[in-house]
């Protein structure tokens, strides 16, 4: 049996998957043309008027497909069925916030050793919403368009049924640590969004972080609704609105955190 463990068996995943999906789409292909016989002719005058070696064949086909289909649908685990929702148990999340947390960490030391610190221009558009220790500390990486990949347990995730997973291809900013990586340029907004998540991973720490940001995931199943994405979201278009409305962003981050927001 495959394992998610084993790195040669994820590669057999992943072409299994493409497999499954070629295979999805001739039955598609078969779904439809057996459409067109369905609207064209009755059922008697194709039983009548049919070639009897094609029907037979075509039965047979059908037959096979359907019960090797079923014996496959007879083995998916519960929780993937359809209607309802993914979730983790109790004692999967620590496994969960391990990998993620362990990935955060990994990929912030990775784009550190080719960060740059911030311009002198882009630290006092930011100061004093974060201080001047935060901006000093902060590295940025501008990808250009080459864009950061998702991280590689999000195809087991989707096997156990998780959608909606946050598409770090498609966001503006991706924060490790002290490191923001920009998946095309950095503007003022995306650098005030990253930093809001900077300043969470510094007050919650990056398991803490992991932790909360998996559990808002579980119960609201929208990244932009997972409370530490909201805030960082409702913080930037504060700052976006009304920029010379000057607050700090670390007391907001640790009132949330002291009221349990998060
Ligand atoms: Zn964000």
């Amino acid at each position: 049996m495959l394992s998610w463990d084993n790195p040669g068996d994820r590669v057999a995943i992943a072409q299994m998957n493409s497999e499954l999906q070629h295979a999805q789409l001739e039955l598609l292909s078969a779904h439809c043309a057996s459409h067109q016989l369905r609207l064209r002719f009755t059922l008697e005058d194709l039983a009548r008027f049919g070639r009897r070696d094609i029907l037979r064949k075509s039965v047979e086909a059908a037959a096979s497909l359907n019960q090797y289909y079923s014996s496959i649908e007879a083995k998916i685990p519960r929780a993937t069925e359809a209607g309802q929702p993914a979730s983790l148990s109790e004692t999967q999340i620590p496994e969960a916030v391990a990998m993620l947390s362990s990935y955060l960490r990994e990929q912030g030391e990775h784009y550190m050793r080719i960060a740059a610190p911030l311009s002198n221009l882009q630290k006092a558009a930011m100061w004093p919403y974060f201080s001047a220790v935060v901006l000093d500390r902060v590295r940025v990486v501008e990808l250009n368009g080459q864009r950061i990949s998702n991280p590689p347990f999000y195809e087991k995730a989707r096997v156990l049924g998780f959608e909606n997973l946050p598409e770090w291809t498609h966001m503006d900013s991706v924060t490790l640590g002290d490191v923001i990586l920009f998946n095309e340029k950095l503007t003022e907004r995306a650098l005030f969004h990253g930093l809001v998540h900077v300043i969470q991973f510094e007050l919650l720490g990056v398991e803490r972080y992991s932790e909360l940001f998996i559990r808002g995931f579980l119960s609201s199943k929208h990244h932009f609704s997972v409370p530490l994405e909201a805030h960082a979201f409702s913080l930037e278009s504060k700052f976006g609105a009304n920029p010379s409305d000057r607050f700090s962003v670390e007391d907001r981050v640790r009132l949330w955190i002291h009221q349990g927001r998060y």
